[in-house]
């Protein structure tokens, strides 16, 4: 179908007024007008099945958050200089969902602001500069989250153009990295290992070390076995602190962990999250250590206008309320474990499925040309897209070579959307790849 005449108009205004270098999904986009789960629906009335959605945890929406929000919203909204009950409370709950120790928390905006934050606290902390980040990684727009965040899918200049602090380790790609299978943990430790050894010589000394907990932006990779362990002593041995970076993996997506370190065994030092706690609103949080919050007070106080504000406040606890109440943590486990069978089993009919990555409702479906040679099918990942839309599903690609599809939909996914999916994409790929 053509697109609605209005949709054209509105679409011109919005290149026309709307920034150029801000990404957007397709050329040619359906004018979304409202959401109920896991489906978006256009002004048209047709229906889409967001595959992509990593905000949304609970499914657009919500009736009982968009309660919430409007009662907050009509009683106060102020910020958090102000005392009120849901900033004690929202920060009290955040505190007791992460591991013992990291008992002190930060309110903000956005994922961006979190990580920003993340790293001040580290040189505020230890009084060194140099941050150990992955290759591949993204973590953020702001100017310091921007620095650690080396994809070349987002910006194709990052590796030139990092400043001098930022340290770039070796992806720990276990599929298509340097080191591959299950004896790769030692390749990869070996190698941040000869970063670290240059920053010593240096006499500069180490801040930190900042990594998703599983490697989200290359499309959902779980970072090889022990990695996070041997990595963080060889931080902690030099006074670094370890940041794990939640915003895409944290919060139940990952269905068998709430948090995505969890899988790697390991307590980091300072926890970033953001997108899902808020379901789509502003909202990020940074998790630590008292000594290590207090650290800050030597740049004097913090202070966000917007962050921790009671309506923000009242969001997040809702979402966890929600979570809690409608199990979707455990959903993001079932839906998601059915799910990744069911695409492993379309990988042995084509022979396009590379590989499918990740787990509970934090899948990357790999795509290449060649099993051996593992040459990325990157044309071919962005005409499937385009395909899918077609046939009524909101999915894009990946990773550094925009190879792999990004499967993380509203945790509320039902295993019969699931099926659509995968019955898309099996008719997708039966049409000649
Ligand atoms: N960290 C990670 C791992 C992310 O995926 C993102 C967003 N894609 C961010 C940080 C930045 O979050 P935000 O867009 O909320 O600023």
């Amino acid at each position: 179908d053509a697109p609605a005449p209005q949709s054209e108009t509105l679409l011109s205004r919005r290149k026309k007024s709307f920034a150029k270098p801000q990404k957007n999904y397709y050329a040619h986009p359906p004018q979304i007008e409202r959401g109920w789960k896991e489906h978006l629906f256009d002004v048209k009335g047709r229906a889409y099945l967001d595959m992509v959605n990593n905000v949304s945890i609970l499914g657009h929406g919500h009736p009982t958050l968009a309660a919430a929000v409007g009662h907050q919203w009509s009683l106060l909204n102020t910020n958090s200089r102000f005392h009120y009950a849901a900033v004690a409370e929202f920060s009290d709950r955040l505190a007791a969902l992460a591991p013992e120790g990291l008992d002190t928390v930060f309110l903000v905006n956005s994922g961006s602001e979190a990580v920003d934050l993340a790293l001040r606290l580290a040189w505020a902390h230890t009084g060194k500069r140099n941050v150990l980040s992955l290759l591949e990684a993204y973590h953020g727009w702001t100017v310091a989250s921007d620095a650690v965040s080396t994809s070349i899918a987002d910006n194709p200049r990052a590796l030139e153009t990092r400043p001098d602090w930022v340290h770039a380790v070796l992806s720990p790609n276990t599929y298509r990295g340097k080191f591959r299978g299950a004896g790769a943990t030692d390749g990869y430790v070996a190698a941040v290992a000869d970063v670290i050894a240059k920053i010593d010589d240096s006499g500069q000394g180490l801040a930190g070390f900042i990594a998703e907990s599983v490697y989200g932006n290359a499309g959902g990779i779980p970072l090889p076995e022990g990695y996070l362990e041997q990595v963080y002593a060889m931080v902690r041995a030099r006074g670094g602190v370890c940041i794990a970076d939640e915003v895409q993996v944290g919060y139940g997506r990952l269905g068998h962990h709430f948090w995505g370190f969890e899988q790697q065994g390991v307590v980091p030092d300072i926890i970033t999250t953001a997108k899902g706690m808020g379901n789509g609103q502003p909202l990020g949080a940074v998790i630590t250590k008292r000594e290590i919050a207090d650290s800050l007070e030597r740049e004097g106080y913090f202070f966000s206008s917007a962050g921790g504000s009671p309506v923000s406040c009242v969001v997040g606890m809702t979402v966890l309320d929600i979570m809690e109440r409608e199990n979707l943590q455990a959903n993001a486990r079932e839906v998601g474990d059915y799910l990744k069978a069911r695409l492993e089993a379309l990988g042995q009919r084509s022979p396009l499925v590379g590989a499918v990555h990740g787990m509970g409702l934090y899948l990357g479906l790999e795509f290449v040309r060649n099993r051996e040679t593992l040459e990325p099918a990157t044309e071919e990942t962005a005409a499937i897209c385009d395909r899918l839309l077609d046939l009524g599903v909101i999915m894009q690609p990946t990773g550094d070579h925009l190879n792999v599809l990004k499967i993380k939909p509203p945790l509320c996914l039902a295993s019969e959307s699931a099926d659509f999916f995968a019955e898309a994409l099996e008719k997708v790929l039966s049409e000649g790849w």
